[in-house]
């Protein structure tokens, strides 16, 4: 096991009813901005009981923030706090919402252009709104850590920061607002939370027994209660165990200790940036296409997850990883993601594009061995056609 630091300042409120507790967790007299996307908490009563437990209070909203948030639209927020002078944020939604609100918490304040909190990374961050979250979409994590990714159509980027000054101070999970998700979007969360695990456990052994544990526990957990969610939308106990499991996903939990590689997301992202593909559909596209480019340099980890999380146990090493590659595959498949780039009509012409753009976003050495150059790139993504 690696040396590591973890802090997980974010207070979870977890169950139905949940939404009701929030004004406990706002201080007196904030001047709250709630943030929202595209109108689908208007429609599954979310809103409604936000609106409802912030009684008293002085709200502020702002709707509009998009899939994929572009740093044009949460500037307009930017203008409206400062304008304003809100205090406390609320976001209420996916992933993009809470990563967009981490974006203008920051943003507020900072001193010189904001867009450099992507370009120079979280770091630039001296002071953040705080803010909390209402999740209505299991898949990022978003809600109990410190990331955020920001697009900017205008000049085809999609970064990511980290900033310890962005955590959620509070986020409700309340399983009852994802039975209105489109089985699209159930689709995508489970396969991102799958993804954000193998990011933090398909590398090399560091003697982590108990990280390569929790990481299959959940792992095991979204290959059983996936298609469930698909099968049953309504099932409390399904969608309340997809929406935990995604959170200790991408919560700092599995990925102490232990190596990260990431380059699927920064693959996908740029995916996303000239394609505009939904975030999942990028990861489900790269990542069978990348564990089999690096299945040396992942050998060991290989087996294990064929034999622990697909429970293969037949053949040579070869054919155990490559039972264990055609498994996930064919999981992200029976979700409902595509896994290949001719599935979204994209063809090789568009390689030397996407390399172009890994290039500028400095995206030369990736992975957990940092190997994985622009020519290993090209390699997966030519194999992912
Ligand atoms: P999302 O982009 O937040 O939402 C996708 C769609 O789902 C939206 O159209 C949204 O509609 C709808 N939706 C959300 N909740 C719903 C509900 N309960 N019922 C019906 N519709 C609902 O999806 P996401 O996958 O959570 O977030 C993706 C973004 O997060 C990407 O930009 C990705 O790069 C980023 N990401 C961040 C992290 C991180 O650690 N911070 C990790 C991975 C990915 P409305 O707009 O109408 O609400
Ligand atoms: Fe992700």
């Amino acid at each position: 096991m690696n040396n590591f630091q973890l802090h997980m300042p974010t207070k979870i409120l977890f169950g139905e009813g949940q939404i009701a507790a929030i004004s406990q967790e706002i201080p007196q007299g904030a001047k709250v901005l709630i943030l929202y996307g595209g109108g689908s908490i208007m429609k599954n009563g979310v809103y409604a009981q936000v609106k409802e437990a912030l009684t008293g209070f002085d709200v502020q909203e702002f709707g509009g923030i998009e899939a994929n948030p572009t740093y044009d639209t949460l500037m307009k927020a930017v203008e409206l706090i400062r304008a304003e002078k809100l205090d406390f944020l609320l976001a209420v939604g996916g992933g993009s919402v809470i990563d967009g609100t981490k974006f203008v918490a920051a943003a507020v304040n900072y001193k010189g252009d904001p867009w450099e909190i992507l370009t120079k990374g979280g770091a630039s961050v001296t002071n953040a709104l705080p803010f909390g979250s209402v999740l209505t979409l299991p898949a990022t994590g978003s809600e109990m850590n410190c990331g955020s990714v920001i697009s900017r159509p205008s000049i085809g980027a999609k970064l990511a920061f980290l900033s310890p000054l962005c955590f959620p101070k509070f986020s409700v999970l309340d399983p009852t607002s994802t039975y209105s998700l489109p089985t699209r979007q159930v689709a995508n969360g489970v396969v991102d939370a799958f993804v954000h695990t193998i990011e933090q456990y398909l590398t090399y052994p560091v003697n982590a027994p108990i990280q390569d544990r929790f990481a299959e526990g959940i792992f095991l957990t979204l290959i059983e209660e996936g298609p469930k969610a698909l099968a049953n939308p309504l099932d409390y106990g399904t969608r309340a165990n997809i929406m935990w499991t995604a959170t200790l996903a991408l919560n700092g939990l599995i990925g102490a200790g232990v190596p990260q590689d990431w380059a699927t997301h920064m693959l996908g992202h740029e995916l996303t940036a000239l394609h505009g593909l939904d975030h999942a559909q990028t990861l489900a596209i790269i990542l069978p296409a990348l564990m089999t480019i690096k299945q040396d340099t992942k050998h060991a980890k290989l087996l294990q997850f064929a034999n622990r999380v697909w429970g293969i146990t037949k053949g040579t090493d070869e054919e155990k990883i490559a039972e264990a590659i055609r498994k996930t595959r064919d999981f992200f498949e029976k979700m409902g993601n595509k896994t290949r780039l001719s599935d979204y009509d994209i063809s090789e012409e568009s390689i030397p594009k996407l390399i172009a753009k890994l290039k500028e976003h400095g995206m030369t050495a990736l992975g957990e061995n940092q190997d994985i150059t622009l020519e290993v790139s090209e390699d997966i993504l030519r194999l992912a056609l």
